[in-house]
């Protein structure tokens, strides 16, 4: 193994195979402690560059949709693309092979290669090549290759597999990287910057360049119409790759594969600005091989004719297509953003949260369609908070595959008398009772939220006992270092009949607030406060009967046990609907599901486009009320009434935010009078059950610290504001990482009332 330049003494290739759960946890250790810092720098970036540049292109969405339709269309006709790619290719006068493995795609490299004597290979960036571990197989035979990407080429000195799809080596600060050639190479050169770095690099690569017989490239995409190849590039190593020597290999997946060279202007508009946020990456190569000029000849060699192969490579692709599921992973471009956007991602990064080759919240469709499910493990990184899902370029659904991958996961499991009677009892469906004992707690928070508020006294008193709770860690994997919220005495449910004395269920028109299990069982008072409010406005408000909603038991992949109570909970809000009644929900991952995750568990059902379009957040609500009716808040909710003072720092959900019903909060506070600083973090690193979860609890920690950070800079200017958040896993995030009582905006709001 290479001589490491890691504190923690792991090289990422010893735990990139994540189908053991140790490595994962390793992995998740190795790269808070030595390579967060610079994966947070790096995709931050990224990921600010990119809502800048998207947010410049004023037909973004009608791009997306452009770019999906294609992809849609391309994975639909694929084996007639395929056939019409390959006649393209040879009446081009290229090669081409179809590889069905990835060991048949690199015997066909091989043999070109040997055919042609070739002792160095110059390799342009390329994930298909790292998916086919093409290097072992060409080392083998003692053909060497140099990797031309400065980032591949620091990792090929490294010895580590990438740790992002874009930027392959973007886990290595500047000063890492000089300790690395310092050790790996001779010289006396300071490499103290980038640009002394780059220097030294590029004049090994150089002498590579003129030195290679043979160049191999991937590909952004292949048009089947001509055999035209789009690649796009930051450095130009590409280019010289594929247009110095005189034999070009060029390897691709199947699903690169489109119609038509004019399909790629949408590519072009969309791939750089999602991935690294520029408008245009410094080379775009549009080649159709094999080239006319004439190649390079190094001093010594003899000049040869050009010759191009191009490899298309199906290793588990086909199946995919087939997949009721995966097969929506093929339209991905490998644009990154759903890595950059995402808040585990951007802590750890894809050695954690990525596999032998993939990474990111899309990387473990990719590690299950083209290895072996278990490899996915890593998705269970993925807290489908969804943040990715508005900046994938093709709108992939990631959190949905993540959790399907997950329910495979767990139907892969052993079961065991212990699994299935507690799933019986708690409210598993069958098909779930295979799933580890921790997802079947935290999938069924309704039945635990109902059983502790009936004994709210003593399972508050014994709940935070230290045998309990090391009980709760070492059955149910509930960390020990949380501070479980009290169950109240009486359920959200409870304190409204009281209150109004009106039963939960009754249909007078107006609206109907969800009595979500979060808020029910969780937080009844803040659900009376956002009554309170809406009422405050002149709306008419009732409750509905708490049912489960299916979120709790989807995030941990019992898709069935969400979808029974999705089925349930839908005709329940449909009486509603039909009286004339609007939505309300307090708890916004259960608005996501009422809006958006329906649509995979009500299949069809009409209820669910009706739920999409009439449900909200209170504020959401609130808000657009206020702007029809003219309303001046100000004098309904005068933040100088507020007993928490008008200094407000407020944190929105994540979900929310993918539901577009966050900006509104804060629209309602300022015109309340509230002085509000809002945080920009993706999410909160609570995420739900995640930050419970013993496994995750340092990482969930280490995601929150962007937020807590944002905090304490707001409070420098004139001391600590009051914490203000709209997710109840957010409360709990902020409450651990700051130490002091976190709000909801309707109890702000509720406040100025008194
Ligand atoms: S849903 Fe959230 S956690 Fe999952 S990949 Fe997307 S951004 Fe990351
Ligand atoms: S899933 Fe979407 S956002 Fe993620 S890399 Fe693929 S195309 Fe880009």
């Amino acid at each position: 193994m290479a001589t490491l330049v890691n504190p923690a003494d792991i090289n990422p290739r010893q735990v990139a195979n994540k189908s053991d759960k140790k490595a994962l946890l390793e992995a998740i250790r190795m790269t808070l402690g030595v390579q967060s810092a610079a994966i947070r720098l790096n995709t931050q970036t990224f990921n600010r560059n990119r809502y800048a540049a998207t947010g410049r292109l004023a037909d973004y969405d009608q791009l997306k949709d452009r770019a999906r339709q294609i992809k849609e269309q391309a994975i639909a006709n694929l084996p007639g693309l395929v056939e019409q790619l390959e006649a393209s290719v040879r009446a081009n006068g290229g090669h081409f092979y179809l590889a069905k493995t990835a060991a048949d795609a690199n015997a066909y490299i091989r043999d070109v290669l040997m055919r042609h004597e070739v002792k160095l290979v110059v390799k342009g960036k390329s994930m298909t090549s790292e998916e086919t571990k093409l290097n072992h197989a060409l080392e083998a035979v003692g053909i060497k290759v140099a990797e031309s990407d400065l980032a591949e080429f620091i990792l090929q000195v490294a010895d580590e597999q990438p740790s992002h799809i874009v930027a392959p080596a973007l886990h290595y600060s500047r000063e890492r990287i000089t300790a690395l050639f310092k050790r790996k190479f001779t010289t006396d050169l300071p490499l103290d910057t980038g640009e002394e770095l780059t220097k030294f690099a590029r004049e090994i690569l150089r002498e590579q360049f003129i030195a290679a017989d043979a160049g191999i490239s991937g590909a952004n995409l292949i048009a089947a119409d001509s055999g035209s190849i789009m690649l796009v590039e930051s450095e130009g190593n590409i280019r010289m790759t594929t247009t110095l020597p005189p034999v070009h290999i060029a390897i691709a997946g199947i699903e690169k594969v489109v119609p038509s060279r004019t399909d790629f202007a949408t590519f072009i508009e969309l791939l750089p600005r999602s991935g690294t946020g520029q408008p245009l990456t410094s080379y775009v190569s549009i080649l159709h091989p094999p080239l006319k000029a004439t190649p390079f000849v190094a001093p010594g060699k003899t000049a040869k004719p050009r010759e191009f192969h191009m490899v298309l490579i199906d290793n588990g692709r086909s199946r995919m297509r087939e997949d009721p599921v995966l097969y929506e992973a093929l339209y991905c471009i490998r644009c990154s953003a759903c890595l950059n956007s995402c808040a585990n991602f951007e802590t750890v990064g894809g050695h954690a949260f990525g596999g032998e080759t993939y990474s990111g919240g899309i990387g473990g469709s990719w590690e299950a369609g083209t290895g072996t499910l278990m490899n996915a493990r890593f998705s269970e990184l993925c807290t489908a908070c969804s943040r990715c899902v508005p900046n994938c370029p093709v709108r992939i659904d990631i959190p949905w595959l993540n959790e399907n991958l997950r329910q495979r996961m767990n139907f892969a499991q052993e079961s065991s008398g212990t699994k299935s009677a507690f799933g019986a009892l708690t409210g598993s469906a069958p098909e779930d009772r295979t799933a580890p004992l921790q997802k079947q707690f935290f999938g069924n928070y309704s039945a635990l939220g109902k059983w502790g508020t009936e004994v709210a006294g003593l399972a508050n008193a014994s709940t935070n006992l230290p045998g309990a709770r090391s009980m709760m860690e070492s059955v149910f994997g509930v960390d020990r270092r949380r501070t479980l919220p009290p169950f109240p005495k009486k359920t959200w449910e409870q304190l409204y009949r009281e209150e109004s004395g009106v039963k939960p269920g009754a249909l007078p028109t107006g609206v109907v607030m969800l009595a979500d299990v979060f808020t029910n069982y969780g937080a009844p008072e803040r659900g009376m406060a956002a009554i309170r409010v809406l009422r405050a406005i002149g709306l008419d408000v009732v409750l509905s009967p708490a049912m489960p909603d299916g979120r709790a038991a989807m995030s941990q992949g019992m898709i069935e046990t969400a979808r029974l109570q999705a089925r349930a909970i839908a005709p329940m809000l449909r009486r509603y609907l039909d009286a004339g009644r609007k939505i309300v929900v307090l708890e916004p991952s259960v608005l996501a599901m009422l809006r958006r995750d329906f649509k995979h568990l009500l299949d069809g059902d009409d209820t669910q486009a009706l739920l999409a379009q009439n449900s909200y957040e209170p504020l959401e609500y609130l808000w657009k009320i206020a702007q029809e009716q003219g309303l001046d808040l100000a004098q309904t909710f005068p933040a100088a009434k507020c007993p928490h003072g008008t200094r407000l720092f407020y944190h929105s959900h994540c979900q929310q935010r993918t539901c577009n019903a966050a900006t509104q909060t804060v629209d309602v506070l300022r015109a309340a009078g509230f002085d509000v600083v809002t945080s920009s973090v993706e999410c909160c690193g609570m995420a739900g059950s995640f930050g419970y979860k013993h496994e995750y609890y340092e990482m969930s920690m280490a995601v929150g610290e962007d937020l807590f950070a944002q905090v304490r800079q707001a409070d420098q200017e004139g001391g600590p504001r009051t914490l203000v958040a709209s997710g109840i896993s957010c409360h709990e995030q902020l409450f651990a990482g700051m130490g002091r009582e976190v709000v909801h905006p309707a109890e702000l709001l509720a406040s100025t009332l008194e």
